[in-house]
């Protein structure tokens, strides 16, 4: 068994530890089990499990791995804390706000021989399966992806490291991008903000990506992607799945814990966390945000 950590109890924290309780039988989830959380508020138990301090979670020996669920701004640290202590980690996406940062991250993963993972539930859901299907095979022209939702709370970070996941659709659909231009507008009276990033696949065929925020906009994912005799403007429906995003995740976790997961499909996965991040700062540098 594989004692577990979870940090930071918000939405994303309480349903991993909810699913570490209750793993799906069969898989190698079911060797995880949780030891403790951390959270900065002083509470006594979340679903039964105790909360620890960061001094004993990464002391412990009976941890093997720690959950990093807090806001995107303090990732990093924390990550980088359970790395140096020896420890794997899964990191709901971004691990980093810097490109730099994430990659002296992956190097010390690889320095202390643990795993670093990090979540990607977005490429799990149905309604992207179903997109991936509907796209491969067939030749891009031109796309946009078009992201709109309420304002981001803080401490999720820049645009387009908050909205990670979009970026990381447009890279598993068309391949390795590059940016060739971005623009930043806000009115921070409003509340409001907004990116566009011009990107070029790697056959400099243009890719519009625009995330905008305020309070009360509703969460809408708009798509324009024209293709050779075909253009797809709506994300195709699917029904839910059977098995929960987050589970699905900490089912790939455990995979790689248990050495179930090829050399290969770790470095594809490294590679293509890498690219985006390296986007997401060029974007961030071009909108001249700090
Ligand atoms: P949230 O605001 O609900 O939870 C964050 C929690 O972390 C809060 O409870 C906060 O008090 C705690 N926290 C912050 N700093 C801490 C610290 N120093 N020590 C201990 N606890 C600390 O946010 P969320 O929606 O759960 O998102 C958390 C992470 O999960 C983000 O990186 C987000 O991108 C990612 N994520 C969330 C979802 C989702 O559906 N909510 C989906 C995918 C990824």
């Amino acid at each position: 068994m594989l004692g577990a950590v979870v940090v930071g109890v918000g939405t994303a924290g309480a349903v991993r530890i909810r699913d570490m309780l209750t793993p799906l039988a069969g898989n190698a989830a079911e060797k995880l089990t949780v030891q403790g959380f951390i959270s900065r508020r002083k509470l006594d138990a979340h679903q039964d499990v105790k909360q620890i301090s960061a001094e004993e979670a990464v002391s412990r020996e009976d941890i093997h791995a720690a959950f990093i669920c807090t806001e995107n701004d303090s990732h990093e640290d924390f990550v980088r804390m359970f790395l140096q202590a020896g420890k794997h980690v899964c990191v709901e996406y971004p691990m980093a706000l810097s490109y730099q940062a994430a990659v002296q991250l992956w190097d010390l993963a690889q320095k202390k021989g643990v795993v670093l993972h990090e979540e990607h539930i977005e490429l799990l859901t149905e309604d992207y399966k179903q997109l991936k299907k509907e796209v491969e095979g067939k030749t891009l022209l031109e796309g946009s992806l078009h992201f709109a939702g309420g304002a981001l709370k803080p401490g999720f970070g820049f645009l387009a490291f908050s909205g990670i996941a979009r970026l990381s659709w447009l890279v598993d659909l068309f391949g390795e991008l590059s940016v060739s231009a971005a623009t930043f507008e806000e009115d921070a009276e409003q509340g409001y903000s907004k990116m566009t990033a011009q990107l070029l696949t790697s056959d400099s065929k243009p890719l519009t990506w625009i995330e905008e925020r305020q309070a009360g906009l509703p969460r809408t994912k708009k798509i324009n992607f024209v293709f050779d005799g075909f253009t797809l403007t709506q994300i195709p429906p699917a029904p839910r799945g059977t098995v929960g995003l987050f589970m699905q995740d900490l089912i790939h976790f455990s995979a790689k814990l248990s050495g179930q997961v090829s050399t290969e499909e770790l470095d594809r996965e490294r590679v293509r966390i890498l690219h985006c991040l390296g986007l997401a700062q060029k974007i961030q540098e071009l909108c001249k945000v700090k």
